[in-house]
């Protein structure tokens, strides 16, 4: 189908993109990779006026490492990350949902803002920044602020964002060498949304975990902490009684809708297989 009409703009300062945006009171957007908003227009699901490109702009670009943790800039692709040595040390389970995302072609355009504005509930991204604490740069008319990713994610595809706001940085705390984590989703097919996900990651102290943290992706209109999985492993070791335990509090933590892909009960008891298989990999 082809996109309804609409005016284009490709600004070279931040302070220009936000005043584009501003000016056009909710009915502008900004354009990352496109690989979203295209699809979008075409499907007559979103018809902004005005297409706000942030491609001209090179502070969203950057991958920056330091000692208190990564920052992607919003127009870094996935690509990139995955092309990114360093990450693979310094924000391993980063890389490890980041090769869950999407087919080629997608990953070669698709950007970490994009995906974290557009709050897809099964998307990986947002599932990471939920479970890693990440704190997600904003700008707009009123000024730059910052906003926990616990508070970011509203339901599916809304945000805290105002439509006259930029993302411009995601920060990801940092990540302890010996931390231990796991990755796992399912998908009918490598590349499309996740049906259920889960990230998580751990420290040890004297064969304990301690410092769990554990996302869900796909069984609740936004990204999920799993806190009764992560009260059932901290200060235990992870055995096969805790990994049975864990299983079973995560199908009991959530209550997901029925779909065209699955029903609610089979998400519920996936979430709790994929909570024991990446508790499987991370103790590993
Ligand atoms: C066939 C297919 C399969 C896919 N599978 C997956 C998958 O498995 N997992 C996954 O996570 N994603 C998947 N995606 C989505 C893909 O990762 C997109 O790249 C991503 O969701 C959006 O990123 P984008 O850069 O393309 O954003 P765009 O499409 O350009 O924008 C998406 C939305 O974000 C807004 N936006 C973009 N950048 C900013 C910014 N800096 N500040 C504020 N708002 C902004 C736009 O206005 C728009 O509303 C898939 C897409 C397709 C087409």
């Amino acid at each position: 189908m082809k996109l309804p009409p609409f005016e284009y703009a490709c600004p070279s300062t931040i302070s220009e993109a936000v005043t584009l945006l501003a000016s056009h009171d909710g009915d502008a957007k900004p354009l990352a990779g496109g690989q979203s908003l295209v699809p979008m227009m075409a499907f007559r699901v979103a018809a902004p006026a005005l297409l706000v490109d942030l491609r001209k702009l090179p502070e969203l670009r950057q991958i920056k490492i330091a000692d208190d943790g990564v920052t992607l800039g919003a127009m870094v692709r996935w690509r990139e990350i995955l092309d990114d040595a360093r990450l693979r040390t310094a924000h391993p389970l980063l890389v490890t949902a980041v090769e869950h995302v999407a087919h080629y072609q997608i990953r070669n355009r698709g950007t970490v803002g994009g995906s974290i504005a557009h709050a897809d509930p099964a998307a990986e991204m947002p599932g990471i920044a939920v479970t890693c604490e990440a704190k997600i740069a904003v700008v707009g008319k009123a000024g730059a602020r910052t906003i926990d990713a616990a508070n970011f994610f509203k339901g599916p595809l809304v945000t805290a964002l105002d439509s006259d706001e930029i993302i411009t940085e995601i920060r990801l705390p940092a990540w302890p060498a010996k931390r231990r984590f796991g990755f796992r989703e399912f998908a009918r097919r490598r590349g499309d949304f996740a049906m259920a996900g889960v990230a998580l990651f751990y420290d040890e102290d004297n064969g304990t975990a301690k410092n769990v943290h554990v996302g869900a992706i796909g069984v609740a209109e936004r990204p999920l902490r799993l806190a009764a999985v992560e009260q059932a492993l901290n200060g235990r070791t992870i055995d096969e009684a805790a990994m049975t335990e864990a299983e079973a509090a995560a199908s009991a933590s959530v209550d997901p809708a029925d779909d065209i892909h699955a029903s609610g009960a089979y998400r519920k008891a996936l979430i709790g297989v994929m909570v024991e298989r990446a508790l499987r990999a991370a103790a590993a």
